[in-house]
C-alpha cells in the first residue's frame, strides 16, 4: 500500500442496523486525522452512509432502507488496530442484526477527500420533512420542510426507524402556534421538525451534553435562534414547573425508560406532567412485544392511546390527556 491510499470498508445494511454501523464507526474511527488537503481542513474518519434506493428524483423506492455504511482508514499500524476493532464490532452487532461480511478494498486518498460528501444523500422522512446533509442543497418539492444536520454526531440522523415514526407523527399531531417538548433530542431533529411545522415555543432536553452540543449547533445551522420563545434547548429530562404547558411532546427513548419515566423512578417529574390538557404525547423508541407495558404506564397517568404507528419491530405510540371534566 502507497502513502496516499486508504482502505475503505463497507457493510451493506438495513436503516436500522445502520444507525448502530454508523456509531460505531464513528466511535472507532471518528478523530479527525484524514486530512481533506485540497480544502485545507480535517473531515474526520467516521462514517459515510450510502443510500442505495433512491429514483433520480430523489424518491425512495421500496427498498428505500438499504444503506451502504463505509469508513476509511490510514494503512500503518494505527489503521490496522483501528480495522482490528471494526471487524470485532460487527461481529458483535452481527448477533444482534443481519450484517452481511465488510467489504475492504483500497482506494486512493484524494478520491475519498472529494467523493465521500456526494454519498450522503438526502433522505424524505414524514412526508414533508427532507432531511439533508449540511452542505446539500437538496432538490425540494414546494412545502418541503428542509432539515439540515450535520451527520455522525448524536444519535438522530434520521435512519433510525423510531426517528422516522416519530417525524410522521408530528406532520400529523404537532399544530402550528403549539407548545413542543422533545424529551431526549439526541441530534435536535424533531425539535428542529417541529420549530419548522410551526410549533412555538420549542423546548428539547437531553442528559447527554454531547447532545445538546449537537442540537444546538444543528437548530442554528437550520436557522432557528436559540431562545425560550423559539427553541429553547437545556440539559435534563422532564422539565420542572412546566405542568400542562406542552400541547405535544415527544419521547423517543427507549421502552423501559419511557415507564420509568411515568412512574418517576429517577425521582424525575412524571413524563405526563408538561402535558397540555387535551395535549397528544409521541412515545417512540418502543419493541412490538413492549407497547403494552409503555401503553399501562400511560394509562396510570390517565393517558388513552389515539394512534399507534409501526416500521419494523418499532412501535409509536400517540396518547392523549383528555380534557379536565
Ligand atoms: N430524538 C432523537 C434522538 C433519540 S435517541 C430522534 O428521535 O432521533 C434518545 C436520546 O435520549 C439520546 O440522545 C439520549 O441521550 C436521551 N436520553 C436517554 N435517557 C434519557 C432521559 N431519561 N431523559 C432525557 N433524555 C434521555
Amino acid at each position: 500500500m502507497y502513502e496516499d491510499e486508504l482502505v475503505e470498508i463497507a457493510v451493506e445494511v438495513d436503516g436500522e442496523a445502520a444507525e448502530a454501523v454508523v456509531e460505531l464507526f464513528n466511535r472507532y474511527n471518528g478523530g479527525d486525522w484524514i486530512e481533506d488537503s485540497a480544502a485545507g481542513e480535517a473531515s474526520g474518519g467516521g462514517a459515510v452512509v450510502e443510500s442505495t434506493g433512491y429514483d433520480d428524483f430523489g424518491s425512495p423506492l421500496p427498498d428505500q432502507f438499504r444503506m451502504v455504511v463505509k469508513t476509511y482508514l490510514k494503512p500503518g499500524p494505527r489503521g490496522c488496530g483501528i480495522r482490528r476493532q471494526i471487524e470485532e464490532g460487527l461481529w458483535r452487532l452481527s448477533l444482534l442484526y443481519p450484517i452481511p461480511e465488510p467489504v475492504a478494498r483500497t482506494v486512493k486518498e484524494e478520491d475519498w477527500a472529494h467523493a465521500w460528501k456526494q454519498h450522503y444523500r438526502p433522505l424524505r422522512i414524514g412526508r414533508r420533512v427532507l432531511l439533508t446533509p449540511a452542505w446539500e442543497e437538496p432538490e425540494a418539492q414546494p412545502g418541503d420542510l428542509v432539515v439540515r444536520l450535520e451527520p455522525g454526531m448524536a444519535f438522530g440522523t434520521g435512519l433510525h426507524p423510531t426517528t422516522r415514526l416519530c417525524v410522521a407523527a408530528l406532520e400529523k399531531w404537532v399544530p402550528s402556534g403549539g407548545a413542543f417538548l422533545d424529551i431526549g433530542t439526541g441530534s435536535g431533529v424533531l425539535a428542529i421538525a417541529a420549530a419548522m411545522l410551526g410549533a412555538a415555543p420549542v423546548w428539547a432536553t437531553d442528559i447527554d451534553p454531547l447532545a445538546i452540543r449537537a442540537a444546538k449547533d444543528n437548530a442554528l445551522r437550520n436557522g432557528i435562534s436559540l431562545s425560550p420563545d423559539s427553541l429553547h434547548i437545556q440539559r435534563g429530562s422532564v422539565p420542572a414547573g412546566c405542568a400542562g404547558r406542552f400541547n405535544v411532546i415527544a419521547a423517543n427513548i427507549l421502552a423501559e425508560v419511557l415507564v420509568d419515566l411515568f412512574d418517576c423512578a429517577y425521582d424525575n417529574i412524571p413524563l405526563a406532567e408538561p402535558l397540555a390538557p387535551g395535549g397528544h404525547l409521541i412515545l417512540s423508541g418502543i419493541l412490538e412485544e413492549k407497547s403494552e407495558m409503555v401503553l399501562a404506564a400511560a394509562e396510570r397517568r390517565g393517558l388513552k392511546e389515539v394512534e399507534r404507528r409501526q416500521e419494523g419491530d418499532w412501535v409509536a405510540l400517540v396518547v392523549r390527556r383528555e380534557h379536565a371534566r
